[in-house]
């Protein structure tokens, strides 16, 4: 038995194939983004044209045949609506062809079990980090078993407010990545921090970051930027930490690449003996392995498949009952 994910939230197109828990392959497509950010339409068309040569690639190197395939998982959302529906698309279409069962899952909570899976953690706090997402979570028993969200934030994803700054900045690729590269040397300026009970926020840091770049030095409002928003971040995780009891944390999402955030993370772990779990780059950016992971789970859970909402641009992960063990 093997079951094949396909992610299609944003810039990638991933395809993983699992079984039994293990992550045969994971093949991925990602769009190149412009000075102008990402184009709706020629997202869509980036993705339809790789759709096929990737599900190729993914069922070849997993070394199985298509007939050994028992289900196809897809991201049913959060995301941007023209990739959501190129994904959903192709994962309809392969599974009418197979006749097997088509099954959605929260991209969210795809990140947050393949880092358990990985980290071999039963019910860590996770720190979910990505462009669109900043959420502290934790698995939770009552009224049903979902995703509890004890923080996050209020506006934008940290890793959207770092892409947008690195436009604003003129740095090239506009990524997180380069805002790191380019905070290397620098000292610390101060900036807004925002922290709410829990939550944060991080558009009037964004906006007084680049406002600062008129009479600071670049790397210095990296470094502080960087700096002030990983903090943020980990003072609101370890409020989560302290309140769950929890001494597991799985950092995950595309900025959980970060070294910076990692280190940050370790620091302040450490001292209430809590072990900080994380991924290699592959698993953090957005891949198929993790939704084909959830999938396999709900698949062998035998529960109800919900079915009628294809796609879900918003899509929230406590929403999601979580049916399988
Ligand atoms: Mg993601």
């Amino acid at each position: 038995m093997a079951i094949i994910g396909i992610e299609c939230s944003a810039h990638t197109f991933g395809v993983g194939v699992v079984k039994n828990g293990k992550i045969l392959s994971n093949e991925r497509r990602m769009y190149k983004i412009s000075d102008k950010g990402m184009i709706p339409s020629k997202l869509a068309d980036f993705h339809s044209e790789g759709a096929g040569t990737t599900i190729a690639a993914a069922i070849k190197n997993a070394g199985i045949s298509t007939e050994e395939i028992e289900a196809v998982g897809y991201t049913k959302g959060p995301g941007l609506g023209a990739s959501l529906r190129i994904g959903y698309l192709s994962a309809y279409t392969l599974s009418r062809k197979l006749g097997v069962p088509l099954i959605p899952v929260n991209h969210g909570i795809a990140h947050i079990e393949i880092a358990k899976r990985l980290n071999a953690m039963k019910n860590p706090v996770a720190l979910y980090v990505s462009g669109g997402n900043s959420q502290i979570l934790r698995m939770v028993e009552e009224p049903d078993r979902h995703y509890n969200i004890y923080g996050e934030t209020y506006d934008i994803g940290v890793g959207n407010m770092l892409d947008s700054f690195a436009r604003g900045a003129g740095l090239n690729p506009a990524w997180g990545s380069s805002v790191a590269k380019a905070a290397a040397g620098g000292r610390y300026i101060q900036l807004p921090y925002t922290v709410k009970g829990m939550d944060f926020t991080f558009t009037g840091l964004m906006t007084n970051a680049l406002a600062k770049l008129k009479s600071e030095q670049l790397n210095d409002v990296c470094y502080s930027l960087q700096e002030t928003a990983f903090s943020m971040l980990c003072e609101a995780t370890e409020r989560a930490l302290l309140l769950t009891g929890s001494r597991e944390l799985v950092l995950c999402g595309g900025v959980a690449q970060s070294a910076r955030l990692k280190e940050m993370a370790d620091a302040m772990a450490k001292p209430h003996n809590v072990k900080v779990g994380t991924l290699s780059d592959e698993y953090n950016a957005d891949n198929g392995a993790m939704i084909g992971i959830v999938a396999e789970r709900i698949f062998l859970s035998k529960s109800k498949i919900e079915t009628g909402h294809e796609i879900d641009q918003r899509y929230r992960l406590d929403s999601v009952k979580v049916t399988w063990r």
